[in-house]
């Protein structure tokens, strides 16, 4: 319990021990379980215990770095500079050299943010919900424009950071691993179109790593405000899915709200939406593997980045075949609609076989997006 695991862009998996400092919190957001109303036990650490518990997992080699986020105890300042000095702690006083992700508080003190961006990889800020009326309903202590602010100056501070390290090889590091932030999902009456949208906003004007979308998850004592049940997970998986597509197949947010129900705006949970999209824009397909240009090959559902590059690089020296587009996919009858090889022309794709694509199991559908 408490030791997560995150994935670098490589695809490495990192164990990291995920823990908060305190439960104990003054704020009182609805959807959270230690709010200040919320009948829980409270415990705390004190930034020594981190330091220990950190060190001790991390030389069994439990772990391989620190995820570490806390209620708000006292003020904003004060919870920040505990933070902030186990961090310090780790790195000055025990010569830690593994990963630290230190969540921020948007109302801290700059000098305190600062201070956490020269000893952690990666620093975040929560956004939480996906529109300012959501966050003013559910989050009242919780602003959006102070929330937006501050990802604003961690920007700043990143690319200062970035600038000095290009200039002078000695310039102390920023926050390398960038900032990221986290959204619930399914707490308000957000769609996905809404969520799509915000998540595209936040990586173009604040340079985020990352969004994460972490679906709402009912509470005991739950606020008269909240809904009684939780989304479906699949929806979480979906948003990632839509976060891919804009961060790594190159479509536009609103391409990828195209691929949503056009009334409900949300995504569908039968397909994945990179498929969603492809159904609904049949004109683009089928793609010709042997001329189509990059962007097009990334837009067939079960084609990934890799077996895209593996496409492009082979194509140079000889004209490609069904059979070697099947070495680079495990789902040949899913991508057979959707492109033409050497030996290989679709007919039009028929009714019922969209309907095959549908209803695939999960694990299938999971693989038609391409890893
Ligand atoms: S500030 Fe954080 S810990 Fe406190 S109630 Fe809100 S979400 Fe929960």
């Amino acid at each position: 319990m408490g030791i997560c695991h995150a994935y670098a862009p490589d695809g490495r998996c990192i164990s990291l021990l995920k823990i908060l400092l305190t439960n104990s919190c003054i704020f009182d957001c609805h959807y959270c379980i230690n709010r200040k109303s919320s009948n829980v036990r409270r415990a705390r650490f004190t930034a020594k215990e981190v330091v220990d518990l950190t060190l001790s997992f991390y030389r069994r080699n439990y772990i391989e770095g620190l995820f570490l986020s806390s209620g708000i105890i006292g003020s904003s300042d004060y919870t920040m500079e505990q933070l902030v000095e186990v961090a310090r702690s780790l790195r000055e006083d025990h010569g830690f050299r593994g990963y630290i992700h230190l969540k921020t508080i948007p109302d801290a003190d700059p000098a305190l943010i600062e201070q956490a961006g020269r000893h952690a990889d990666r620093l975040s800020i929560n956004i939480e919900l996906p529109t300012e009326a959501g966050l003013a309903r559910l989050a009242p202590e919780k602003s959006a424009p102070r929330i937006e602010h501050a990802m604003s100056a961690l920007r700043s501070s990143i690319e200062s950071g970035q600038d000095a390290r290009r200039r002078y090889r000695s310039a102390p590091d920023f926050a390398p691993a960038g900032q990221s932030t986290q959204m619930i999902v399914g707490a308000d009456a957000s769609t996905d179109r809404d969520i799509v949208g915000r998540a595209s906003t936040l990586y173009d004007r604040y340079r985020l790593r990352r969004v994460y979308y972490s679906a709402f998850s009912p509470i005991p004592d739950a606020s008269a405000v909240l809904p009684l049940q939780r989304p479906p997970l699949m929806r979480e998986h979906r948003l990632y899915q839509s976060d891919w597509m804009m961060r790594f197949y190159g479509y536009e947010p609103r391409e990828v709200a195209a691929a949503a129900d056009p009334v409900t705006g949300m995504l569908p949970l039968d397909m994945d939406p990179k498929l969603a999209w492809a159904l609904r824009f049949r004109d683009r397909f089928p793609v010709d593997v042997n001329r189509a240009p990059r962007e097009a090959l990334l837009r067939v559902p079960g084609l990934g980045v890799k077996a895209v590059d593996r496409i492009l690089a082979s194509r140079q020296w000889r004209r490609l075949r069904l059979a070697d587009i099947a070495r680079l996919s495990r789902s040949i009858a899913k991508l057979r609609p959707f492109l033409i090889a050497e030996d290989w022309r679709p007919v039009k794709l028929a009714d019922q076989e969209e309907v095959a694509l549908r209803s695939k199991p999960r694990a299938e559908q999971m693989e038609l997006f391409g890893a």
